[in-house]
């Protein structure tokens, strides 16, 4: 292998690196010696010393990925370290059962920045969004295969990211047999069908798991709405804890259909699941009221760019659903973008509670479930705000 190439960070933008944050974006570079290929891995240098070892993009905005805080190389056995630490933090958080549904590798929070990995039942999906680790694939497999022996390693494509870092957008199989039908498995004792070749990302969120037991703490003999559903995960936590009407809406009518497969699987028959944009639904029942609400939106700024425009739409949803809450009522809401911190969360809360003119108490600052770790010095690993609010 050839001598990977040194780049030269300006010296008053070296912060982030040298706090082992892992993007490295480009107009922080100051000079490239060599001539690195987008995927190589390359050494990053600044305020006259070595900082760390990553992999290089020319197409991608984040030009390098840092890896590794150290002068090593970024092989098989650097892999298979930070996979194996991976899951042994799964493993003692008790997420290792047959059936379950859990994260295993979080990108970033792994220190695997670009590579995400869920595991439900017998098999591993993963979603790479870094054209390194998408050279590394099969390489990435063996080491999953050895260490998390699944009977399959799907890989599924995430459309515009994979153009925006330059990779192939095709599904594919990188070890034994993805069934066709869907995957079944467990979460909070209740079932679900997972479906990854046409399921949404990986096919199911498991980030909202604790979260949905804390809002279903919350339902019992009450008037519920879970808009944004998707499968019917917070529905059918809150049909289990006792709710006593449950509608549960989404845009996706493949979505629906299979919520109701998965109320069906668990013998639930109280939801009253619908199609439609949650916006036009609100507009459309203004006369229902509830006792609580769920919003968990999907990811309204994808990018840096897009955090104002996605801040208004969060204040216009909340505020739609503030006025269809009876007093005393709870919402839980969320936001899944990075970009948007738990203080622009709050602010922009704290707006609608204004402009609606009620009194909104947060109870609860909730964020993902622990297999999805935060990286300190990553604050957009922390990504997923679930206020549980009380509103008079
Ligand atoms: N609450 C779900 C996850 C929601 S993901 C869970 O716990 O599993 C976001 C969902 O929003 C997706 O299912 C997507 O189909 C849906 N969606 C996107 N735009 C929408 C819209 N305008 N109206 C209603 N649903 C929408």
């Amino acid at each position: 292998m050839s001598t990977p190439a040194k780049i030269y960070l300006k010296s008053r933008h070296c912060g982030p690196a040298l706090g082992r944050h892992p993007w490295v974006f480009s107009d922080v570079i100051e000079k490239i010696d060599g001539e690195p290929k987008d995927g190589d891995e390359v050494k990053v240098f600044g305020e006259g010393k070595f900082i760390a070892t990553g992999f290089f993009n020319s197409k991608s905005q984040i030009r390098i990925r840092l890896l590794a805080w150290e002068d090593r190389s970024l092989d098989e056995s650097f892999f298979a370290e930070k996979i194996k630490a991976a899951y042994e933090l799964r493993k003692q958080i008790g997420l290792v059962k047959a059936d379950a549904a859990y994260r295993f590798i979080y990108s970033e929070g792994d220190g695997l920045s670009g590579l995400v990995a869920d595991r439900f039942g017998d098999y591993l999906v993963l979603q790479i969004t870094s054209l390194a680790l998408y050279e590394r694939r099969h390489m990435i497999a063996k080491i999953l295969e050895k260490i998390a022996e699944p009977k399959g390693i799907f890989l599924k494509a995430e459309k515009n990211i994979s153009t925006a870092e330059g990779l192939s957008s095709e599904d594919e199989i990188l070890f034994g047999k993805v069934p066709e039908a869907a995957v079944e498995v467990a979460e909070n004792d209740i079932r679900f069908e997972v479906n990854f070749l046409h399921g949404q990302k990986t096919g199911f969120y498991c980030d909202q798991r604790d979260n949905r037991k804390a809002a279903a703490a919350l339902v019992k003999g009450k008037k519920v709405l879970d808009l944004y559903s998707y499968t019917g995960a917070f529905a059918m936590n809150f049909a289990k804890a006792g709710a006593k009407e449950i509608i549960a809406v989404d845009s996706s009518k493949g979505a629906i259909e299979q919520a109701q497969k998965n109320a069906k699987l668990n013998g639930i028959s109280n939801i009253d699941f619908q199609v439609n944009d949650a916006f036009d639904w609100l507009k459309e029942n203004a006369d229902k009221k509830f006792d609580l609400i769920v919003l968990d939106p999907p990811r309204f700024a994808p990018s840096r760019g897009a955090k104002e425009k996605a801040l208004r739409t969060y204040f216009k949803i909340n505020e739609e659903a503030l006025k269809a809450i009876s007093p005393g009522g709870y919402l839980v809401t969320c936001s899944c973008s990075g970009q948007i911190s738990r203080e622009d969360f709050a602010f922009m809360l704290a707006g609608v509670a204004r402009r609606s003119k009620r009194f909104v108490q947060v109870l609860e600052q909730r964020g993902q479930a622990a297999d999805h770790p935060v990286l300190t010095a990553c604050p957009e690993t922390d990504y997923l705000k679930t206020f549980i609010c009380r509103v008079l």
